[in-house]
């Protein structure tokens, strides 16, 4: 069973069943799933959810699915790494990396579908779909797989070999469009009128978002129940920055945090704030596509759309859906929005491999070098609780990086080796 009891539009609090809805018919809006938090703080301890599986399946009570019999790959329960070589170099003294690119299918997709698809099986369907900018169909096309269910995923013609790779081996059927995300989404929109599908992120959407509160709640338990003074977060649509902040406030409210005393939730469940939440929320955009970082610098409350042109091609959305609550998110929490040159990708990715052996895709490189400015601007302070989120792993973006690929050519002899390693070795000192 899960706690929820129904569904509520974000603009004009319209109350909908918990059915496979997304729109609301007056006003348009987004809607959000509403729980039973008075239920749900009885059910939930730190003691219960710490002897839970080791996915993000622990955390079932604040999930808007049955945790009974859910698809579970395994989705969560990812490390927590004190990075103390990269910190060295960025002058902190206390940064983490939450390394969600080991999921199952290498993303931090793998939580939200695993939510998403929990619930579309719950709901009857059959065909699980997506409008991916690329992890997206990765993940779908293995809970399905997972699920014995068919899959559909939409992605844009352009994307990167082991993206379209890494969800077709799933055996989906994979439609590569030829334009943008937001034209993928706006065409999958019009299949979700014709076609009896659950598309995660459009008709499932208000469960999907859901699932990224986990990287909430994981944080805060891999910190012994505290929250971090300050977050790096990449942000595409925004639903997974609006996840984590909201996160944060529910362990808050229901007195799961160390020292933090419950909270009511209020009327208006989503936007609430507990005063011990303190934690700074930083987004990280590349430039090539930073709607909500540019609305967030203009001083604006609405997103312009922009034609995205990136090499982070995950975080290629150009008209954002939780766009506006995003930036309500950073200004709440005193945060700040952060566009990083397109130049400066790569270079973001190769810092975090050579310091702490880990391999990101393009938005790990946007988030290692926002959190770089961030450090040398002084908006993060040296000894203040600092974790990146690490969302996708590098080796399905490789094109990226290739030309890190310099192996010492040799005969198999050892003298040709010890030429080619002196030559190197001259070169390189
Ligand atoms: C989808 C994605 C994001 C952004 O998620 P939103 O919730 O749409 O903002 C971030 N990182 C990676 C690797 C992704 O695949
Ligand atoms: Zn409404």
């Amino acid at each position: 069973m899960s706690f929820v009891s129904g569904l509520k539009c974000r603009e004009c609090s319209r109350e909908y069943p918990a059915e496979a809805l997304n729109v609301c018919d007056f006003c348009f809006g987004p809607l959000e799933v509403v729980y039973d938090y008075q239920t749900i703080s009885e059910a939930v301890t730190v003691d219960e959810i710490a002897r839970g599986p080791l996915s993000i399946w622990r955390y079932k009570d604040l999930l808007p699915a049955s945790g009974d019999d859910p698809v579970d790959i395994m989705a969560g329960f990812t490390p927590l790494i004190k990075a103390r070589n990269l910190g060295k170099r960025l002058g902190l003294n206390n940064l983490y990396i939450k390394n969600d690119s080991v999921n199952p299918s290498y993303s931090f997709k793998d939580r939200v579908v695993s939510v998403a698809a929990t619930k579309a099986i719950e709901f009857g369907f059959e065909t699980l779909a997506c409008a991916s900018t690329g992890n997206l169909a990765c993940s779908v096309a293995a809970h399905a797989a997972r699920a014995g269910i068919r899959s559909v995923v939409f992605i844009p013609s352009d994307l990167e070999r082991g993206k379209v790779i890494g969800a077709a081996v799933y055996g989906p059927t994979m439609v590569a469009v030829d334009g943008t995300y937001d034209e993928v989404n706006r065409l999958c929109s019009e299949v979700g009128d014709n076609y009896p599908w659950a598309f995660v992120n459009i008709n499932m959407r208000p469960y999907y978002a859901e699932g990224s509160k986990t990287l909430g709640y994981e944080v805060a338990e891999q910190l012994g129940w505290r929250l971090p003074d300050h977050v790096v977060v990449p942000s595409a649509s925004g639903a997974m920055f609006t996840k984590i902040w909201k996160g944060f406030n529910e362990l808050a409210c229901l007195g799961l945090l160390d020292g933090v005393d419950a909270m009511s939730f209020g009327v208006d469940q989503n936007t609430v704030h507990h005063p011990a939440v303190t934690t700074r929320m930083h987004m990280a955009q590349a430039e090539g596509c930073s709607p909500i970082v540019t609305a967030w610098k203009e001083g604006q409350s609405h997103v312009r759309p922009v034609r995205p042109n990136s090499i982070a091609k995950s975080l290629a959305i150009g008209n954002p859906a939780d766009g506006i609550y995003a930036l309500r998110v950073i200004n709440n929490s005193q945060g700040s929005g952060n566009s990083v040159p397109e130049s400066q990708v790569v270079e973001g990715i190769k810092v975090l491999a050579e310091t702490e052996g880990i391999f990101t895709e393009t938005a790990g490189g946007v988030v290692i070098s926002a959190l770089k400015d961030l450090a040398e601007s002084g908006a993060i302070g040296p000894d203040e609780l600092t974790v990146a989120y690490i969302t996708g792993n590098g080796l399905k973006t490789q094109e990226a990086v290739e030309e890190v690929v310099n192996p010492l050519s040799v005969k198999p002899t050892l003298s040709s080796f010890e030429e080619a390693l002196s030559g190197r070795t001259a070169v390189s000192s």
